[in-house]
């Protein structure tokens, strides 16, 4: 197997060779400050790096220098993102599941586990709460089932999420973490009017793949690996893409997931909308102890800063599996969505008490939604409710180029603050809501276009007489 990254082969865009000879280059070269500051030189321009360069500044090992890679990524992502922090929720529809996955609690012969898969009205009722905690996007979860899970039940479901509006709320974002599956799925999926197609690779090593995936359809490591060229074939132009870190070897796994990125920008002309960057948890059954590849925080968010300086333009999420201290330092580094009030249990959302016996892995950031955007907003972060962008067709490279433009202080920043408004006025304490005020009157000055300042202003008095879904 050759290593192309314009090959529609998993072997080939991902290739083991490939991977071992550049983990080799970058552990040989982690010393080499010559190369590093050369490295770092190109990186600040801020036009990406590939696998091959990005993978020797997460070796690098000289303190100065490792400052330095958290310094620009701080600045990407300053840059690019400012100091918005997108919000979402998972919702778990069902936790059925033929495969046989080692490191997940749903895997089929876990019989400790009591199966649930959510009815309609079921659905309804989750939508309801997380309305009203105040979330307008949801990454829908569920297990892989064809009987139980059909494509037809994710759809059903879409379709109720969507229908919901209870008092102001709505959900206006629905993204989808689930199996991978056919052209023809993916083509329902983008007809249903979904954001981001989610997929993690889990590990991109074939081999250990294979061991960890010992029976079921997900066995199929290229089926799994192709399933983002099936989802952009299938007209799906957002894709979110990640690995379960401490599966294997971070430096493989990072390797592996650039690879992915320049193989969709190579081949469909823009890469992964999102990078996600989960590590194993304890769950029922689950044992993260059982996988030796746990990383240290302090390499983990190496990661995050090296995931942001070779894919500037790509989101990156961190969910509620890492506790508020970590989630502090990282989003510092360049995450730009993160979950908050999760629960990821099957109608975990409609409890009083969080409810373990569903849950597919234990959460470590246990605080409210409000609790999660008063804190954002103390770390001087202004949390963002928006979902404006695939409602507007800027989803691919028509997100990518409101991206590069630098237009996207004058688009994002004004939809944060006016969804921000919204989260106040319906859903938020009263020091959150004091907090936010202060928030957006600060915020309004840094958009740039006076303009928009003014419009700003005005669609913020409407919403207080209460009109909702202001978007640019
Ligand atoms: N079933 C779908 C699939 O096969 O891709 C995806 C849904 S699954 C609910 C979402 C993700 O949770 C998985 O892709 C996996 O990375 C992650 N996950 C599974 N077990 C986990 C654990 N013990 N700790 C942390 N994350 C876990």
């Amino acid at each position: 197997m050759k290593y192309d990254k314009n090959s529609l082969k998993a072997e080939e865009f991902i290739n083991n060779e490939e991977i071992l000879e550049t983990v080799r280059y970058a552990e040989e070269h982690k010393d080499d400050l010559k190369l590093i500051d050369e490295i770092l030189k190109k990186a600040k321009k801020r036009k990406g790096l590939d696998h091959r360069d990005a993978s020797v500044l997460l070796a690098c090992s000289d303190e100065s220098r490792i400052n330095e890679i958290y310094d620009l990524a701080e600045q990407i992502k300053k840059d690019f993102y400012g100091n918005r922090i997108v919000l979402f929720a998972p919702l778990y529809l069902s936790n059925y599941c033929v495969n046989g996955c080692l490191y997940c609690p749903y895997h089929i012969k876990n019989k400790n586990i009591p199966r649930k898969k959510l009815t309609q009205e079921e659905v309804a009722k989750e939508v309801i709460a997380l309305q009203d905690m105040g979330h307008k996007r949801l990454a829908i979860e569920a297990g892989e089932d064809p009987v139980n899970n059909p494509i037809e039940y994710i759809l059903e479901c879409i379709d109720t999420i969507y229908s919901i509006k209870h008092k102001n709320g709505a959900i206006r974002r629905v993204n989808v973490n689930i199996a991978a599956t056919t052209v023809d799925d993916y083509k329902k999926l983008k007809d249903a009017g979904i954001g981001t197609y989610i997929l993690f690779q889990e590990t991109y090593n074939k081999t250990e793949y294979e061991r960890l995936h010992p029976t079921g359809p997900k066995h199929d490591y290229a089926w799994h690996t192709e399933a983002m060229d099936r989802a952009m074939d299938g007209g799906i132009d957002d894709v979110g893409i990640g690995v379960l870190f401490g599966l294997d070897n971070y430096s493989y796994e990072f390797a592996g997931l650039l690879m992915h990125a320049e193989h969709l920008e190579a081949v469909h002309g823009v890469g992964p909308h999102t990078i996600s960057v989960p590590r194993v948890k304890r769950a029922d059954d689950i044992d993260p102890d059982d996988f030796d590849n746990s990383l240290s925080d302090e390499m983990f968010c190496k990661i995050a800063a090296c995931i942001r300086i070779a894919v500037p333009y790509t989101g990156m999420i961190i969910s509620t599996r890492e506790t508020p201290e970590v989630r502090e330092k990282i989003i510092r580094l360049g995450v730009s969505q993160i979950s908050g009030g999760s629960r990821t249990s099957v109608g975990g959302y409609c409890e009083e008490e969080r409810p373990h016996d569903t849950e597919q892995f234990d959460v470590s950031d246990n605080r409210t939604l409000d609790e999660v955007v008063n804190w954002l907003m103390r770390s001087g972060y202004i949390p963002s409710f928006c979902t404006a962008c695939y409602r507007e067709g800027r989803t691919g490279d028509r997100f990518m180029e409101l991206c590069k433009s630098g237009q996207i202080q004058n688009c994002c920043h004004p939809n944060a603050l006016m969804t921000l408004k919204e989260f106040l006025l319906d859903y938020a304490s009263e020091d959150t809501v004091r907090l936010g005020d202060a928030v957006i009157e600060r915020e309004i000055g840094n958009i740039p276009s006076s303009k928009v300042q003014d419009i700003v202003r005005e669609r913020l008095t409407r919403i207080v007489e209460g009109d909702r879904d202001f978007r640019f």
